[in-house]
């Protein structure tokens, strides 16, 4: 939205217009979102999550076989694929026949995207959607009304597990400059009252700047809070070192976007006293899952089927691997065994969730699959949060290799830091994750965004790790 010529126009409006504006694209949304349909489907949700495994199974199976048939019926790739493969859609009855299909890779579709559109599908009856990967690919497809419809209803089912409904207020915690970044006098904040919501951005997280928005959220409630991790991290870290606390805190936080790290998890849960949940999804609306109040990801069945390609068991008894999506809501540009390119793990299918739902179970999504050092023994490291748990100087850390038995730590200091939490950093990074690493700190007032706005933990330009792409969806 940022790079929109409408927004460079909405920056130079003055600040009561602005207002308007926003209030103008929020009855735009509303209007256009939370229609009939929307709460049609809600409320089948909110009756389909009380399923049973064989009922689920069943739905899934059902839908699954109508996609595949139109799917070879209508659209061009799939057709070529399976006559290529010698398969008719008869051999893909059921979820455990979906193997004989091969991944689909986002080099598929950027290929030939035409060849993904059904040919029973009027393209103006789509909607549009791309993704700006890290590497500077872009994605584009299209997603059908029914998809979209499904997914905000999805999302909104989620936050109604926290006791949220469409008319609870709520603070949306973003990086778009919907507060100019040149304004320095409140509001530092922008009502959006037909979507009952209120926006900061980040920028404005300074310690010149945080006191009027601590009182303002202060001197009016809200239930909950949406937010990337790493920006309402910024944001409790900033009004903690300013001496300024939350007298009238959300109930919950609904994470998106960016994997939640644990020391900033830890450190929200101590600053608001809220519940953190997320969900996790694709812009592309072939699956996604969603935390239960017993914080387990489950599967959103009725939208996709979820598979782990490459399974391998963890310590616990889970599985790890590849987060494969195939969305049942969209023969008209099908996602058939799409490789999102993160890492998930797994619950044994034998575990039942103490929530009573049946759908099928993750209990942790680990992030981008080229999110990973290599160790000089050959390790690969993936989650570097533990190392700065008990870092309570750093304000944001991000671990980047470039060559082979050497990382870099760029870090954000917070006031209080000094040698001796460089020393600690160190000394952690050398038991846990190797002693014969090359480590090299970097200071810098603050760590870079990728272009499409999202905070990476840990980036790896080693050649061997950079060729997947990935984007998650982003729409709190
Ligand atoms: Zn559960």
């Amino acid at each position: 939205m940022s790079s929109h010529p409408f927004f460079f126009l909405y920056r130079q409006l003055p600040v009561w217009l602005q207002a308007r504006a926003c209030w103008l694209y929020g009855y735009k949304f509303s209007r256009r979102t939370y229609h009939k349909n929307f709460f049609e489907k809600l409320e089948w949700l909110l009756e389909t999550e009380k399923w049973s495994a064989p009922e689920i199974e069943a739905y899934q199976n059902e839908r699954l076989r109508k996609l595949i048939e139109e799917a070879y019926e209508n659209v061009l790739y799939y057709r070529e694929l399976m006559d290529r493969l010698n398969l008719r859609p008869s051999d893909i009855r059921t979820i455990t026949d979906l193997p004989k299909l091969p991944l689909l890779k986002k080099e598929d579709i950027r290929n030939n995207p035409e060849k993904f559109i059904s040919r029973k599908t009027n393209k103006r009856n789509l909607i549009f959607r791309h993704t700006s990967g890290t590497t500077g690919k872009s994605l584009h497809f299209y997603v059908n009304q029914e998809t979209e419809t499904l997914q905000y209803a999805i999302w909104w089912r989620h936050r109604n597990r926290f006791g949220m409904t469409n008319d609870s207020w709520h603070v949306n915690f973003r990086a778009q400059l919907i507060v100019p970044a040149e304004q320095d006098k409140p509001p530092f904040w922008r009502w959006v009252n037909p979507m009952r919501q209120v926006v900061i951005n980040m920028q404005h997280f300074t310690s010149s700047r945080i006191g009027p928005i601590v009182d303002f959220l202060n001197e009016n409630y809200f239930e909950f809070y949406t937010a990337y991790p790493s920006i309402i991290h910024i944001f409790a870290v900033t009004a903690c070192e300013n001496g300024l606390r939350l007298t009238n805190p959300p109930r919950v936080i609904f994470m998106g976007c960016e994997n939640t790290l644990s020391y900033q998890k830890r450190f929200l849960e101590e600053f608001t006293g809220a519940t953190i949940t997320d969900q996790y999804g694709v812009a592309e609306g072939c699956g996604n899952v969603s935390k239960c109040e017993e914080g387990l990801y489950h599967e959103d069945f009725e939208l996709g089927i979820t598979e782990c390609d490459e399974p391998k068991l963890t310590a616990d008894g889970g599985v790890t691997g590849k987060i494969i999506f195939t969305g049942l809501t969209c023969p008209d540009f099908p996602f058939i065994r799409y490789e999102v390119g993160d890492i998930g793990v797994w619950e044994d299918s034998k575990v039942n969730c103490r929530c009573g739902r049946q759908s099928r179970l993750m209990s942790r999504i680990e992030g981008r699959e080229d999110d990973y050092v290599i160790t000089p023994e050959g390790r690969r490291i993936m989650r570097f949060d533990y190392i700065f748990k008990d870092a309570q100087n750093c304000m944001e850390a991000q671990i980047v290799q470039e060559k082979l038995g050497a990382i870099k730590v760029y870090v954000v200091r917070r006031s209080a830091y000094t040698e001796k939490d460089e020393k600690f950093i160190l000394k952690e990074i050398m038991k846990w994750i190797s002693p014969a690493l090359e480590v090299e700190f970097i200071y810098v007032p603050e760590i870079e965004r990728e272009p499409n706005g999202k905070f990476r933990a840990v980036k790896s330009y080693l050649e061997i790790a950079s060729n997947a792409e990935v984007e998650n969806c982003c729409y709190t």
